[in-house]
C-alpha cells in the first residue's frame, strides 16, 4: 500500500478490524498452519501456556546447565530469572557495544505471519544483536497473528498512525528462517570467517488467549494492533503507570485477577479508550461486564464495587452533587485522578453507551 497523507483512514482501519477478526475467528485453523510453517523452515517451535511453562522450558534449553550470560530486551524479564546463579543478565547496550558477551538473545516478536510462515519484529532495542549470539528465543504471542503479509502492512500502516499521527513506517524486523551467524576465524593467525547457524527458538505463548477466546465477549479485546492509545489516553494509566485498558481487560480473565478486585481501582469508565481504539475494542461493555462478574464471584458488597458494577448508579453518580461526594469519597487521596474529573466538563462516565444500554440493567 502506498504510504500517503490522503489515505482514508476509516477504510484502513476497516481493513484491519476485518484482518484481525479473519485471524482470531479461525486461530484454530490458523494456528497449526503457521506452526507447520515455521518447523519446515527449521525453527525449533514450542508451546507454553502459562509464564512458568515458559520459563521452565527456557531453563531445560539452556545450552550450559550451570552458567549462561543472558541478554533480554522483553518488557518484564520474569523473576525466576533474577533468583538464580545460572543466569548472568547483560544488557542490549553491551552486547551491542562489545563490552560483554552473551550465548542467548530473549525478546519477542510482535506478529507472526501465517500466510509466510515469519516473525515480526518491532523497533527493538537488540536490533543489531541478531548476529551476536547462537541462540535466540524469541516469545510470540498466539493472539498476535496475521493471516497474509498484506493484513500485516495495513496493521502496521494504522499503528504508526496512531502512534505518531503520521504515516511512517516502524522500525520492521521480518525473520523468515534461521540465518547464519558469521564472525572472524578463532584461530589465531587465520584471517578467514566461520559461520554458524544461529538456532531460532520459537515460543508461542497462550498466556491466557485461549481462555479469552472462549469467552464471546471478551474475545473481541483479542483484536488489538498494540497501537497503545488507549494507553496514552487512559487517566488511570497515566498516574499510576501499571495497567493499560487493554491489559485490565485480558488480565481479568484470570481468577486470581478477578478476586482481586484490581479491575475497580484500575479504571474511572470514562470511555476514553472507547473513542480511540481503532479496532473498535468496546472497553466499557467488557470492564462493565467483568466487574460485574468480579463483584459476584468476591461477594463483594462495598460501595465502591456497587457502583461501578452498576449501571445506573454510574450514571447517577456523573451528575451534580451525587459527582461531587463520590469523587471526594473515592478520589478525595489521589488528587491527580480527583482534579482530572474535577475538571473535565462533561459527564464523566461514557453515558452515551450506558443510556443505550439502560433497558439492560440488572
Ligand atoms: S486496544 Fe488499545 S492498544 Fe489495542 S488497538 Fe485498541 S487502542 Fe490500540
Amino acid at each position: 500500500m502506498e504510504i500517503s497523507q490522503n489515505v482514508d483512514l476509516e477504510f484502513i482501519k476497516t481493513r484491519a478490524y476485518i484482518a484481525r477478526h479473519s485471524y482470531i475467528e479461525d486461530m484454530g485453523n490458523q494456528l497449526p498452519a503457521f506452526e507447520k510453517k515455521l518447523m519446515g523452515k527449521n525453527f525449533k517451535v514450542y508451546w507454553a501456556s502459562t509464564q512458568d511453562d515458559l520459563v521452565s522450558m527456557m531453563f531445560e534449553l539452556f545450552p550450559n546447565k550451570l552458567y549462561n550470560r543472558i541478554c533480554f530486551d522483553i518488557p518484564k524479564i520474569p523473576e525466576n530469572f533474577s533468583n538464580t546463579k545460572v543466569v548472568q543478565k547483560i544488557s542490549v547496550a553491551e552486547l551491542e557495544n562489545g563490552q560483554a558477551n552473551a550465548n542467548i538473545l530473549v525478546t519477542q516478536a510482535d506478529f507472526g505471519v501465517v500466510e509466510t510462515g515469519s516473525l515480526v519484529l518491532l523497533n527493538k532495542n537488540c536490533k543489531n544483536c541478531f548476529n551476536l549470539v547462537t541462540n535466540i528465543f524469541i516469545i510470540l504471542d498466539i493472539s498476535k497473528l496475521v493471516n497474509k503479509l498484506s493484513e500485516l502492512e495495513t496493521i502496521l500502516y494504522l499503528r504508526s498512525f496512531y502512534q505518531t499521527e503520521k504515516f511512517l513506517p516502524e522500525d520492521v524486523k521480518i525473520i523468515n528462517r534461521p540465518f547464519m551467524r558469521i564472525e572472524k576465524s578463532k584461530i589465531v593467525g587465520l584471517d578467514e570467517f566461520e559461520s554458524q547457524e544461529v538456532q531460532i527458538h520459537v515460543f508461542l505463548y497462550d498466556n491466557g488467549v485461549t481462555k479469552i477466546l472462549s469467552d464471546s465477549k471478551l474475545r473481541n479485546s483479542l483484536y488489538c494492533i498494540g497501537c497503545g492509545k488507549c494507553k496514552s489516553v487512559c487517566p488511570v494509566y497515566n498516574y499510576t503507570k501499571e495497567h493499560s485498558p487493554i491489559d485490565l481487560v485480558k488480565a481479568n480473565c484470570f481468577e486470581e485477577e478477578r478476586l482481586a478486585g484490581n479491575i475497580f481501582k484500575s479504571t474511572l469508565l470514562c470511555g476514553n479508550c472507547d473513542q480511540v481504539c481503532p479496532v473498535q475494542v468496546p472497553f466499557t461493555d467488557l470492564l462493565i461486564s467483568e466487574m460485574q462478574m468480579s463483584r459476584k464471584e468476591r461477594k463483594d458488597n462495598s460501595g465502591h464495587a456497587k457502583v461501578f458494577a452498576k449501571r445506573k448508579k454510574l450514571n447517577k453518580m456523573s451528575k451534580g452533587l451525587n459527582r461531587y461526594f463520590f469523587l471526594k469519597k473515592q478520589y478525595g487521596a489521589n488528587r491527580m485522578l480527583y482534579n482530572y474529573f474535577k475538571n473535565q466538563k462533561g459527564a464523566f462516565y461514557n453515558l452515551k453507551w450506558l443510556q443505550e444500554h439502560q433497558e439492560n440493567e440488572q
